[in-house]
């Protein structure tokens, strides 16, 4: 057994960022990060267009809350937005002192470029390879702290908690399969998004939501599971993500016709250059849906990965396009054989964040004792109905840092939590996990089957747009799916890097995850943000005003509702 006091689990910008925040108040806590992946490979390290903050005369920190409340459709807690916005500067400087290369003006003030419902340039960037920069500056930071202590390659299966508090997690050390038991008198969930319970997704194969389901299997409810983020611009066939900081810059959506089709939808007129929350720099809900509107008028292009239109940067020009946008450049030409500098790039709606999580307060804190989450796996909530681009690097960095602190305070005033209560609960952990995967003979289902069926089933009823029977239909098929999992078929025996086993393991965390988004989406009557109902599409503040908490029991998720905090911003309705 491995003893700490505090366990990030999570080795991407929320965790390290929350690891580095506990090491700075204590030097005597010990502190360990957990990571399925070394920490470089955590998914932030794939985020390309930049972290917003208020850095500029212009700009101003209420302007900022309005736009991200305004962009959550009012489901955001504005209390939460206004810690957010005032302590974003102060973590991207932070981030300058740790050595993150941001891009600069040439009179040398960091950079900003403008993102979609943003009403001013507000979000930083180092070229269009923000978070590759940002973990970078965060992981050799980290390595400066003697009490942070790292298991690379570790897979948590489970939280382990008992009387009402959190004492641990068991993980299997992947390069050789023992579970152990590693004692923590609190853990924070760093784990990242689950956009792989769909099937078209920007978010890497090891985004499947661990951390949200270790959580609602531990008791603590999911909140705002329906809202998931589409992002406009994803490359057909691999999902790869096209950053919205080449509409930033500049680039144009155009439909089959070469046309400029978002004038057609309210966003208009077109201009030459980009102005706030208007047609390319709208919200990534609102292109999305006319990207589908677009393809039902039978005005997209239909190729072998469906339909899809252009976004046409041409007019940038090549230097533009190599200083600012270098790796559009490069994920074009290798994965579509495209130059942007010379032609258009098919791009599609594509599924990038999930806005909901586990349900905390504004330190991290979930309702289990000695239980945090911070990133894109938690919900503050800041990100309400749907999520402004750029707000997610720097939630990462807030939140994370806060449930760092919080983590510090309540770990400082805990005993030494008793190992032989720890060790039983870790021999539960493997007996479970023998009896559903190790050791069991004679399944017959395959995980890949299960997996696609169940991406499928997501698309089709908790997809851009939404209708009872669909979703209906995709609740019972999930339920279906859950049923066939408990005869998953394990060929591979092996201790070493048995990757069949972690695809079990993650697979049996998406079941839950989607299950808590398409239930939470089938009882929300209304239409907001990313989750729009064909048969409710008008949102209804009467009713639905409040937060979703998924509950997880034997015979699938049970929904209630919690206030949404309003404090300054009364809700009105959402224009562009
Ligand atoms: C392609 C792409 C581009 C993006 N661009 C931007 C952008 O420009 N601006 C912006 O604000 N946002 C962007 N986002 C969103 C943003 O990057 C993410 O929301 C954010 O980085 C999530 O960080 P995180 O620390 O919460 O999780 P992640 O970076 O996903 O890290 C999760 C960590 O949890 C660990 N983990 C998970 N499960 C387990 C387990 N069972 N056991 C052990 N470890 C586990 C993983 O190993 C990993 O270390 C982008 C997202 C994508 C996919």
């Amino acid at each position: 057994m491995f003893t700490h006091d505090i366990i990030l689990i999570g080795g991407g910008g929320a965790g390290l960022r929350a690891a580095i925040a506990a090491a700075e108040q204590s030097s005597k806590l010990s502190i360990a990060v957990v990571s399925k992946v070394y920490p470089m490979r955590s998914h932030t390290v794939s985020a390309e267009g930049g972290t917003a903050a208020v850095m500029r005369d212009t700009d101003s920190l209420d302007l900022h809350a309005k736009d991200t409340i305004f962009g959550a459709d009012f489901m955001a807690d504005q209390d939460a937005v206004e810690v957010f916005i005032k302590e974003a500067p102060g973590e991207l400087i932070q981030l300058e002192h740790w050595g993150c290369p941001w891009s600069r003006d040439a009179d040398g003030r960091v950079s900003v470029r403008a993102f979609g419902g943003m009403s001013v340039d507000r979000t930083c960037f180092a070229a269009d390879k923000t978070g590759f920069h940002m973990l970078h500056a965060l992981f050799q930071t980290s390595q400066k702290y003697d009490n942070i202590a790292r298991y690379d390659e570790f897979y948590v299966t489970s939280l382990l908690a008992d009387d009402g508090k959190v004492r641990g997690v068991a993980a299997i050390n992947i390069y050789n399969g023992r579970l152990e038991a590693i004692a923590g008198k609190a853990v924070i969930l760093c784990t990242g998004g689950g956009g792989r319970i769909f099937p078209f997704t920007t978010n890497a194969a090891i985004k499947t939501g661990d951390g949200m389901a270790m959580a609602y299997r531990a008791g603590v409810p999911l909140k705002d599971m329906e809202f998931v983020q589409y992002h406009p611009t994803g490359l057909p066939g691999t999902g790869i993500l096209i950053t919205e900081g080449s509409r930033g810059e500049g680039g144009w959506l155009k439909n089959k016709d070469g046309y400029r089709y978002l004038q057609d939808y309210g966003l208009g007129p077109p201009t030459d250059t980009p102005v706030h929350r208007k047609m390319e720099l709208g919200p990534r809900d609102i292109l999305s849906r006319c990207h589908m509107q677009e393809y039902a008028k039978g005005r997209t292009f239909e190729g072998p990965y469906g339909h899809y239109v252009h976004l046409d940067l041409r007019h940038l020009g090549e230097e533009v396009i190599n200083k600012k946008l270098p790796f559009v450049r490069e994920l074009a030409s290798k994965y579509v054989g495209i130059d942007p500098v010379y032609e258009p790039i098919p791009v599609r709606p594509v599924v990038h964040y999930m806005m909901g999580g586990v349900h905390t307060d504004m330190n991290g804190s979930a309702p289990l004792e000695g239980l945090y989450a911070a990133g894109e796996t938690a919900c503050v909530s800041i990100n309400g109905a749907n999520r402004l681009g750029s707000n997610s690097l720097t939630e990462c960095l807030v939140f994370g840092a806060r449930a760092g602190r919080a983590a510090v305070q309540y770990a400082a005033a805990q005993g030494a939590p008793s190992s032989q209560r720890l060790e039983a609960l870790a021999r539960d952990e493997q007996q479970r996990l023998d009896r559903q995967f190790l050791r069991k003979e004679g399944g017959k289902e395959k995980i890949a089957v299960i997996r696609e069926e169940m991406q499928k089933a997501m698309e089709d009823g908790a997809g851009i747009y939404r209708k009872e029977e669909d979703m209906k239909r995709t609740c019972q098929l999930l339920r279906e799916l859950r049923e066939r999992f408990s005869n998953i078929a394990i060929e591979d025996r092996g201790d070493v890097f048995n990757t069949q086993l972690t695809a079990a393991l993650e697979l049996d965390f998406m079941l839950d995850v989607a299950e808590a988004v398409a239930h939470s989406a089938l009882n929300r009557k209304e239409s907001r943000g990313s989750h729009t109902r064909t048969d409710f599409p008008k949102r209804d503040d009467e009713n639905f005003l409040k937060h979703t908490l998924a509950h997880r029991t034997p015979d699938g998720p049970r929904i209630d509702y919690l206030p949404v905090t309003i404090t300054r911003w009364q809700p009105e309705e959402r224009k562009y």
